[in-house]
């Protein structure tokens, strides 16, 4: 299997008037395609901050860029799925308009990409629920949706910042069986 994702040497550190805040320190790791790979520390050891520097929201202070990725692999650009804590669903729009939004930024809105959704949503019982605001979802289902957004664009790397830890513990124990069949 071919390396997916590299990360070399990758320094990070938060500054403001006050001081600084040294987050990473000299972190490389390596991740194949198809590995799954699980980030443990206690809160505020930089998990975060280590998921952004790989998608690129944040640049290393020192090392290489690992956002810069498929410059190395002369491939084309890949595509990122970012799930953060929040499930960020924007309450001025349907479930459905919420899971399309990725499409429709990257204006992919074609019959391909829209078709899988369609599936997920019906797979992942949010079907009869497309219509409705978020505030009318559990927090369970909400997760689900907000998952569906983060696939509908079918990334390569699919980065999950603890995705499940707003949800109460019956909850989370049955989201995460649903999301290992949808990531499966
Ligand atoms: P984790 O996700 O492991 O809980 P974070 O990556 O969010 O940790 O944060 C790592 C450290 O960086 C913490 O000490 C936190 O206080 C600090 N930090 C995170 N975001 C910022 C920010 N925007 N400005 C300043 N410091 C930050
Ligand atoms: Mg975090």
């Amino acid at each position: 299997m071919s390396e997916l994702l590299e990360v070399n040497h990758v320094s990070y550190a938060y500054h403001s008037i006050d001081g600084e805040t040294e987050t990473l320190a000299d972190i490389s790791f390596h991740i194949k395609e198809g590995e799954f790979a699980a980030i443990v520390g206690p809160s505020g050891c930089g998990k975060s901050t280590l998921l952004s520097l790989i998608c690129g929201l944040l640049k290393p202070e020192k090392g290489e860029n690992p956002a810069r990725w498929q410059k190395h692999r002369r491939r084309k650009k890949k595509r990122i799925g970012y799930m953060l804590q929040k499930d960020y669903l924007f309450e001025w729009r349907s479930i459905y308009s919420n899971v399309m939004l990725g499409l429709e930024i990257q204006k992919k809105k074609s019959e391909k990409y829209t078709k899988r959704v369609d599936q997920m949503l019906k797979d992942y019982g949010l079907w009869d629920f497309r219509d409705v605001r978020p505030s009318q979802l559990s927090g369970g289902m909400r997760q689900r949706a907000a998952l569906i957004r983060t696939l509908a664009l079918q990334p390569e790397l699919l980065l999950l910042d603890e995705p499940f830890s707003a949800l109460d513990y019956q909850t989370r124990l049955s989201v995460c069986e649903d999301i290992y069949r949808i990531i499966k």
